[in-house]
């Protein structure tokens, strides 16, 4: 079968085909960094207008490349939430449309689960249960991922998530907008142990995480100029390390067998955080995966295998579907003081 997937929920603007035996046959991406760069951060009404301009040329052209027509398709898979919801209507609504006129079965999904089923689309030997490390620019999170829709939430942020706090550190020591790459680059060159940074939580019996008071600390130690900003970096991206490793910890240690440690959402792309979560999966004799670069960071690919590992069991939904700008992946997950999403 052949999925066509849709992303919207944020400031990439993407379609993909992917078919159910993890092919990915066309796919486009438009990033809009250059619409907000001006603004450091997602102007929710300039991503909904860039959304509705790109996104059905960019259909069309997935289409012609794979040489399909509409009831060719088995499933049109679009993220229906959470995130900024012109963006998502966007989305969903075209969905909707092409779903309508042609008859193949809409699936609305859930942008976290196309990011927590992502690294299945990568490494088919991939089976259930997982821990999943959720990092994103909205989300910081550890689920463990029993099966298709089957979520439980065993950690969240009280206040930034990660992709959040590099982003804020990168506009901190003025390397712009998105900061996560820039962080860590200049983290590079920087040595880990220069600036004395909190961990926030570190020791903490919950699991929970906070960056907030972290990013504060970085404010804080550019203001005092006694620092290099490549040492900053480092030390910001070493505190960040250490948070995760120590949360994974009380998270997982719990919890009978957990065959494989995962990694997904736009943080997964960074090199030193991969190696450190690498180290504790193999101390722990847990496999390590993540998914490529480009599957970590929002686009259409995963979103089209979420809707490929829910048309397999069975579901699709009616064309009535409301966008929903906060969606949690586990609606039984105990409210945490501050957490989003
Ligand atoms: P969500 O998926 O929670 O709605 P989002 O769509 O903003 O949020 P993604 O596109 O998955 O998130 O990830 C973007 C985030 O990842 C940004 O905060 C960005 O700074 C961060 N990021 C990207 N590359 C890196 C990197 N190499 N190191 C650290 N952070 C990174
Ligand atoms: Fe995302
Ligand atoms: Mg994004």
């Amino acid at each position: 079968g052949i999925i066509l997937g849709i992303e919207s929920s944020c400031d990439e603007t993407a379609a993909a085909l992917v078919t159910t035996d993890r092919r990915i046959i066309a796919q486009r991406i438009a990033s809009q960094i250059e619409d907000h760069a001006p603004y450091g951060g997602v102007v929710p009404e300039i991503a909904a207008r860039a959304h509705a301009e790109k996104l059905a040329p960019m259909i069309a052209e997935v289409m012609a490349e794979a040489a399909l027509e509409l009831d060719d398709l088995d499933a049109i898979a679009a993220t229906a939430g959470p995130g900024l919801i012109g963006g998502v209507m966007v989305g969903l609504v075209s969905a909707k449309a092409l779903a309508m006129a042609s008859g193949v079965p809409l699936i609305a999904i859930n942008h976290l689960e196309g990011h927590a089923l992502s690294p299945r689309l990568a490494d088919e030997s991939l089976e259930f249960p997982y821990a999943l490390l959720l990092v994103s620019g909205g989300h910081c999170q550890i689920l463990m991922v029993e099966g298709v829709g089957e979520y439980r939430r065993l950690a969240t942020t009280i206040d930034d998530a990660l992709g959040e706090a590099f982003d804020k550190t990168a506009k901190i020591l003025g390397l712009g907008y998105p900061g996560g790459p820039a962080v860590e680059k200049l983290a590079k060159q920087g040595d880990p142990k220069a600036v004395p940074l909190p961990r926030p939580l570190v020791g903490s019996g919950e699991p929970h995480f906070s960056f907030a008071g972290l990013k504060s600390a970085v404010l804080r130690a550019k203001d005092t100029s006694q620092h290099e900003d490549a040492d900053i970096a480092a030390s910001f991206q070493q505190a960040a390390v250490d948070c995760l490793l120590d949360r994974l910890r009380v998270s997982l240690d719990d919890i009978e067998k957990v065959p494989a440690l995962v990694v997904a959402g736009g943080v997964a792309a960074n090199q030193a955080i991969r190696s450190a979560l690498e180290g504790f999966a193999d101390d722990r004799s847990m496999r390590f995966v993540a998914p490529p670069l480009a599957l970590c960071t929002d686009n259409a690919a995963m979103i089209a295998w979420a809707g490929a590992e829910r048309l397999a069991s069975g579901q699709s939904d009616p064309l009535d579907f409301v966008a929903k700008p906060r969606w949690p992946l586990d609606p039984d997950a105990e409210p945490v003081r501050g957490a989003g999403a």
